[in-house]
C-alpha cells in the first residue's frame, strides 16, 4: 500500500484550491494535520479574538474532511517534534504544505525541509495563500517595489486569473490514523467569561461560510463597492478578511469569481477591479513584510525610531473602552470589541486618533488590534498601522492629520453607524452627533444626553492635540519632515 501524505495545514483552512491537499489525495492516504504551534515558534502566536475564529475554523475544516473520508488530526507543539511524531505513528514518507510568508513561519519551514528531507522524507511545498508570491516583484532597478500603484500594476501584469481547483471529492485515510487532541484542551474560546457572544452574532467560520459570502457579495453589493465601500453605515464591503486571514477562501478564488461576475455583468466591471484592487493591498503587505521582517516592529521609516510618544495610558484606555468622547472613534472601538472587526474608513480614523491625537505608539495600537480582530493578520496589521503613522511605505505623511469630526461627517453623514454603536447618543440631531460637545443644552437634554455622564466628554481636543502632533513631528531631523 503507499504510504500517507501528511498534509500540513496551517492559514489555509480549505479544501478547494489547495495545492498541497490535491497533491496528496491524487498520490494515495492522505493525513491532514493542524499544528498550533507553541508561542515563540512558528507564526506569531494569534490573539483572543483571532483563537475563537481559528477554534470555528478548525471545526468547519475537520467536517469536510471527515466527510471526505480523512478526519483532521489537531495537535499541539514544536512544528518539527510533531511532524517527527505523526510520521512514526502513520509511516508517512512524504510532507506536503502550502507555503507561508512570515519571517519566523519560513524560518520554521526551512528547518522543518531540511531537517525532514535529511531523514529521508519527501517534502514539498506549494503556491496558494497569494496571488503573486512577492519575493518575485522588483521594480526596474531590480529592488522591491515600495509604491503600491506600481506593485499591483506588475502584479497584475502577470498574475492569471485560472480557475481554481476544486477539492478533492474523496480522500483515503491511513492504515493507522493517529491519535488527535482534543480541541477543548486548546482553550482557544474565551470561557470565563465568556465574550464572544457578539462574533458568534456577527460571523460563520469556515470554507462554506466564505465562499457563501463571496457569492452574496458578488450577487447584491459588489456594483456599489466602489461609491459605498468608505461608509462605514452601510453594509458595502466583502467582510471576507477573517476568511482569507485564515485561508478560508484563496485569492485566486476571489480573482475568478470576480472576475467572472465581470464579464457576464460588464456594468460592475470598475467596481469588481477596484475591489479586486484591496485584495491588492494585502498582497502588497505581505511583499512588505516579507521584504522587511521587523515590519511588525519597527518603523519602515528609521527616523521615526527617534519619534517622541507620549506615555499616556488614561488616554490608552479611553481608545480601547471607545470612550474618548469622539462618536466616529468610539463607535469604531466598540464595534471592534463586540464584533472582533472594524469598518476600514474607520479603523484608519480610530488608528490616526491613537498615534496622532494621543501619540500612543503605533505598536501599541497593533498589539491591541492584533489581540480583538478576528482578521488580525501578520503582514495587513503592521503595515496598515505603519501607513496609518506615516512611517510606513506608500503611506499617509504624518503631517496629514484625519479629523474624526470631519471625518465623520463626511462618511457617515446621518450618523447611522455612529449611533448604531453608540446607543446613547441615537437621539441626538444629526447637526451634532459627530461633535456633541457644542450642542446646545436643549438639544443635549432633548436627547437624553449628559455630558460626562451618559457620555463622556472629549479626552483632547482635537485642534489642540494635531498642534501637539505636529511639533512632535517636526522635532524629527531629516526626510520624515515634508
Ligand atoms: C489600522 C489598520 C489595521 C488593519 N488591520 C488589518 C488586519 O489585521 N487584517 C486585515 O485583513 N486587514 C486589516 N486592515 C485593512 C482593512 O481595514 C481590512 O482588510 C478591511 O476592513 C476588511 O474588510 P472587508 O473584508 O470587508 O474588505 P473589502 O473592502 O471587501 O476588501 C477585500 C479584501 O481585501 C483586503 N483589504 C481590503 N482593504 C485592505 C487594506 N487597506 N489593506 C490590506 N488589505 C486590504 C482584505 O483582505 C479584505 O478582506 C487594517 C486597516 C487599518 C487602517
Amino acid at each position: 500500500m503507499t504510504p500517507p501524505t501528511i498534509v500540513w495545514f496551517r492559514a489555509d483552512l480549505r479544501m478547494s484550491d489547495h495545492a498541497a491537499l490535491d497533491d496528496a489525495a491524487r498520490r494515495g492516504p492522505v493525513v491532514p494535520l493542524y499544528v498550533l504551534e507553541s508561542e515563540g515558534t512558528g507564526t506569531r502566536f494569534p490573539g483572543a479574538a483571532s483563537r475563537w475564529w481559528l477554534a470555528g475554523s478548525l471545526e468547519a475544516l475537520g467536517r469536510s474532511l471527515a466527510a471526505a473520508g480523512s478526519p483532521l488530526v489537531l495537535r499541539r507543539g514544536e512544528a518539527l517534534a510533531v511532524l517527527r511524531a505523526v510520521i512514526a505513528e502513520t509511516g508517512a514518507r512524504r510532507v506536503v504544505w502550502l507555503r507561508r510568508y512570515d519571517p519566523e513561519g519560513m524560518e520554521t519551514d526551512r528547518a522543518v525541509k531540511a531537517a525532514l528531507r535529511a531523514e529521508g522524507i519527501e517534502v514539498e511545498s506549494f503556491a496558494g495563500n497569494l496571488l503573486c508570491e512577492g519575493l518575485t516583484l522588483k521594480g526596474r532597478e531590480g529592488k522591491p517595489i515600495k509604491v503600491f500603484s506600481p506593485f499591483w500594476r506588475a502584479a497584475m501584469a502577470v498574475v492569471r486569473a485560472d480557475r481554481p481547483l476544486p477539492a478533492p471529492a474523496r480522500l483515503s485515510p491511513p492504515a493507522t490514523p493517529p491519535a488527535t487532541d482534543d480541541p477543548a484542551a486548546w482553550a482557544l474560546r474565551p470561557t470565563t467569561p465568556d465574550w464572544a457572544d457578539g462574533m458568534r452574532e456577527a460571523w460563520t467560520p469556515g470554507e462554506g461560510a466564505a465562499q457563501d459570502r463571496l457569492l452574496a457579495f458578488l450577487d447584491r453589493r459588489v456594483g456599489g463597492y466602489k461609491a459605498e465601500r468608505d461608509l462605514p453605515g452601510t453594509e458595502a464591503t466583502s467582510r471576507l478578511s477573517p476568511h482569507l486571514r485564515w485561508g478560508e477562501i484563496s485569492p485566486r478564488q476571489i480573482l475568478y469569481a470576480t472576475r467572472s461576475a465581470a464579464e457576464s455583468e460588464p456594468g460592475i466591471a470598475t467596481a469588481a477591479e477596484k475591489f479586486l484592487s484591496e485584495v491588492g493591498w494585502r498582497e502588497f503587505s505581505w511583499h512588505l513584510l516579507i521584504h522587511n521582517p521587523t515590519l511588525p516592529t519597527a518603523p519602515m521609516n528609521p527616523r521615526f525610531a527617534q519619534f517622541p510618544w507620549a506615555d499616556d495610558p488614561a488616554g490608552l484606555r479611553t481608545w480601547t473602552r471607545g470612550r474618548t468622547g469622539y462618536p466616529v472613534v468610539d463607535a469604531g472601538m466598540r464595534e471592534l470589541w463586540r464584533t472582533g472587526w472594524m469598518h476600514n474608513r474607520v479603523r484608519m480614523i480610530a488608528a490616526s486618533f491613537l498615534v496622532k491625537d494621543l501619540l500612543v505608539p503605533w505598536q501599541t495600537g497593533e498589539a491591541w488590534f492584533w489581540d480583538t480582530l478576528v482578521d488580525a493578520d501578520p503582514a495587513n496589521n503592521p503595515a496598515s498601522w505603519q501607513w496609518v503613522a506615516g512611517c510606513g511605505a506608500d503611506a499617509a505623511p504624518y503631517f496629514r492629520i484625519f479629523n474624526p469630526v470631519l471625518q465623520g461627517e463626511k462618511f457617515d453623514p446621518a450618523g447611522t453607524y455612529v449611533r448604531r454603536w453608540n446607543p446613547e447618543l441615537s437621539r441626538l440631531p444629526d447637526r451634532w452627533i459627530h461633535r456633541p460637545w457644542e450642542a446646545p443644552a436643549g438639544d443635549l437634554a432633548a436627547a437624553g444626553v449628559r455630558p460626562g455622564e451618559t457620555y463622556p466628554r472629549r479626552v483632547v481636543d482635537h485642534s489642540v492635540a494635531r498642534d501637539r502632533a505636529l511639533a512632535a513631528f517636526q522635532s524629527l531631523k531629516g526626510e520624515a519632515r515634508p
